[in-house]
């Protein structure tokens, strides 16, 4: 099937297991003409590919590098669960077949090892015992074998080609030593076929529990998806039939009835209801619907039975479009991921030259029986320092820290977002719609020489209706109020930042802020200016109108705080970031919301082109920028910022715009968004942490470094089972991120 642009391809790939694997699959993919992101997660073993191209040249390209490719198309959560289950049942059984065999013939080893050099019964047992552990080699270890095999044929190695290479030397040693035992030793005639077997037991068993921990950190996903409807009542030649979601038409006519999921994105066409819309804006009231309104897949329909027209239908409806984003951002890698798989690339062959270094030293300067010391370091520390861990720890901890993002509303778009949230140091808030409720109302009317209140009214209405701006909404909104007639407007202008200007009914009308009176050198007199400083004060916004170059009246409209607005900057300076508010609202205003929300720093009358400006200096300080604001004149701001934050709705979000975008219009998800991307980064930080200090701080005790002192090698089953733990210990501490609660961080 041929995708669209900007399409994005699942890719399952299951043999991909380890850090070192995704390389030759990455760089082959790469090749693939058409293709944009290649983003790789081997917490979940998939690849996601975007760009324009045809599924068999991906799944191709994928064989290529020696792996198996399956398209994934059916991400139901049900599909999902049940692979995940079977994935984890065929490790278990694997586990339990190696132990089954291993661990009794560990038990006898303790007893019975020394091989004669003739032909007698333990001889006998010992290769019937080859034979069997062979098998056992195959049939439970078979994944690791294939994946050495693959990576050996598109030259490189992987954790694969170590955990083959230590079990293989393994048994290959025990084989010759049942054969030609006259080549060691009388003492140095042991076997070590029940190490083999153990170590991919337990290396096993270590998969299965992570497969186990891993499913519980996808639960962000399954709610979005069980947000979707799975069939819509579709109105076809005046009769309602159900047609699975997937086959809606845009233009279709749906009907919902009252406990009913709205399935697709649309238009009411006729009816009205209440529709609860807090699985997308957090507002928990339910909002009013009637004929012309939007409504949303994945909303729930509250009271009446309604029709729409479908206006967005499968991927493209928000619901989706948040879906698609959560995946994708949980499946991306913050720097610091990057830099732990560049580590654990260099790993593997760098381990393998230890490997040979060390048997070479215990075979030459070693004390007898050195060919057995010098072959069981090396299989410890081929099995020991197998870099698994190293390759989890990143990504299981941002499935997490994203996924518990994505409740609270707050959707971070990719890793890096993630991770440079994690460091901002000051925010910038914009202040209308981000600090306020971007509502403003007209609350005073002004005016001189006791003109009407309703003739400048009327003046600023007509002037306004020309304009998109949220105070010239409400300009209108008290015109109509008071059912003012509003007469037309000639050689309308709309001068940013400053206001407006027209003439109505022959008059030459300006109406904007105090900049916009001195550039039109209109006189304010004292009194007005008293006047238009006291309503400042208030936090309210004065608008000056002129009528033929004299000034008419001042028009106040206050925008109120929105209510939680100081409680998340409390929140936010609790997290030790500066808050600097940027306004293009006049000083005074300014200053008064300042202080009453707790900003540190104000920087008002700022021209919209000029926003991004300061982003820019802050950022010459040395400042982290994180930037919130509603997008509409504040993008290249956004754009600048180390982190944009979009603040919207979920319903009508500009997702793709911004680095996070918050679903809730609350600040308060801002702060969330601090919070769980500190928590996630030192989530991660100790994963790299643990895991390395595992794989590094293993091999020299594998190498045998405390044989000198006390005497003691590693036995290769200890580092077989240390390894399958340290990759349990990362996946658990990434689990712990669940438990993370918001506003319980500090700095
Ligand atoms: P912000 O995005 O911070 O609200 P703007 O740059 O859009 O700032 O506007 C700055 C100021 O310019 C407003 O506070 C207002 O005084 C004046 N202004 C801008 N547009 C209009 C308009 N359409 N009508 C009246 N005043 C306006
Ligand atoms: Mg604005």
């Amino acid at each position: 099937m041929k995708h669209e642009k900007d399409s994005l391809t699942v890719l399952k790939i299951d043999g991909m297991h380890c850090a070192s694997c995704q390389a030759p699959i990455e760089r082959a993919l790469k090749e693939v003409p058409g293709i944009g992101d290649i983003n790789i997660n081997l917490a979940d073993r998939e690849v996601y590919v975007e760009g324009i191209t045809d599924d068999e040249i991906l799944v191709a390209a994928v064989a290529g590098a020696g792996y198996e490719a399956i398209i994934d198309r059916d991400e139901s959560p049900e599909a999902v669960d049940k692979a995940n289950q079977d994935y984890y049942r065929q490790l278990m059984r694997n586990t339990t077949l190696a132990l089954v065999v291993g661990v009794p013939l560990m038990i006898f080893g303790f007893f019975e090892s020394g091989i004669d050099a003739t032909w007698t019964t333990l001889r006998w047992f010992w290769l019937a015992m080859a034979g069997v552990t062979l098998g056992v080699l195959v049939l439970a270890g078979r994944h690791f074998y294939i994946g050495a095999w693959q990576a050996f044929k598109a030259h490189s190695a992987t954790m694969d080609t170590l955990i083959a290479l230590g079990t293989g030397m393994a048994w290959l040693y025990s084989i010759t030593i049942v054969l030609f035992p006259e080549l060691v030793p009388e003492i140095a005639r042991h076997v070590y076929f029940e190490a083999a077997a153990i170590i991919i037991g337990l290396i096993n068993l270590g998969q299965a529990l992570e497969q186990k921990a891993r499913g519980r950190t996808s639960q962000a996903i399954r709610r979005l998806l069980d947000l979707q409807e799975k069939t819509a009542r579709v109105v076809r030649d005046g009769e309602e039939i159900d047609v699975p979601i997937g086959d809606v038409l845009e233009g279709d006519i749906i009907r919902v009835r009252p406990g009913e999921k709205i399935a697709v994105d649309g238009v009411v066409a006729e009816g009205q209801t209440n529709i609860d819309e807090s699985m997308l804006t957090g507002e928990p009231v339910p909002v009013k619907k009637t004929e012309g309104d939007e409504v949303s897949a994945g909303t729930l329909n509250k009271t009446g039975s309604i029709l729409y027209r479908a206006t967005r239908v499968g991927a493209d409806t928000a619901l989706a479009r948040i879906i698609k984003m959560v995946r994708q951002a949980q499946n991306s890698k913050p720097p610091i991921g990057k830099l732990a798989d560049i580590i654990a690339g260099i790993f593997v062959p760098a381990v393998m030259l230890i490997a040979i270094a060390s048997a070479l030293v215990w075979f030459n300067v070693g004390p007898e029986p050195r060919a057995v010391y010098a072959i069981i370091t090396a299989v410890t520390i081929l099995i020991i320092a197998c870099p698994c861990a190293l390759g989890l720890a990143t990504p299981m901890s941002v499935m997490v820290g994203v996924g518990k993002a994505a409740e609270a509303g707050v959707l971070i778009r990719n890793g890096e977002a993630l991770q440079t949230a994690s460091q901002i140091t000051t925010m910038v808030l914009d202040k209308t719609g981000t600090i306020t409720a971007g509502r403003p109302e007209v609350v005073e009317i002004y005016t001189i020489d006791g003109r009407p209140e309703a003739d400048v009214l009327a003046l600023a209405a007509s002037l306004e209706t020309g304009s998109e701006h949220p105070l010239a909404e409400a300009i209108i909104d008290a015109a109509k109020q008071r059912q003012l007639d509003t007469p037309p407007v000639e050689g309308f202008e709309a001068i940013a930042g400053h206001g407006v200007k027209g003439v109505v009914k022959a008059t030459e009308v300006l109406f904007g802020n105090q900049k916009l009176m001195q550039q039109a050198a209109v006189e304010i007199d004292p009194t007005s200016l008293n006047r238009s400083n006291e309503m400042a004060e208030k936090a309210w916004t004065p608008m000056f109108l002129a009528a033929n170059g004299q000034l008419a009246a001042i028009i106040a409209v206050a925008d109120p705080i929105k209510q939680d607005s100081i409680e998340a900057i409390k929140r936010m300076h609790a997290n030790g970031l500066k808050i600097v508010m940027l306004t293009g609202d006049n000083e005074r205003t300014a200053r008064a919301v300042a202080s009453q929300v707790g900003i540190d720093e104000v920087r008002a009358e700022v021209l919209p082109d000029d926003k991004k400006d300061q982003v820019a200096e802050l950022q010459a300080r040395g400042e982290k920028v994180g930037m919130v604001g509603d997008g509409i004149n504040d993008a290249p701001a956004l754009a600048l910022a180390n982190v944009g934050f979009a603040i919207g709705t979920g319903t009508d979000v500009a997702i793709e715009s911004a680095d996070i975008t918050l679903m809730r219009g609350s600040l308060h998800g801002v702060a969330d968004a601090i919070e769980v991307s500190r928590a996630t980064l030192r989530n991660i930080r100790q994963n790299l942490f643990g895991a390395f200090i595992y794989n590094a701080a293993g091999i020299p005790f594998a190498a045998g470094v405390l044989y000198p002192v006390i005497g003691v090698l590693l036995n290769p089953i200890i580092a077989g089972a240390a390894m399958a733990f340290s990759s349990v210990t990362v996946v658990t501490n990434a689990n712990r991120l669940r438990l993370f609660t918001f506003g319980k961080e500090s700095s």
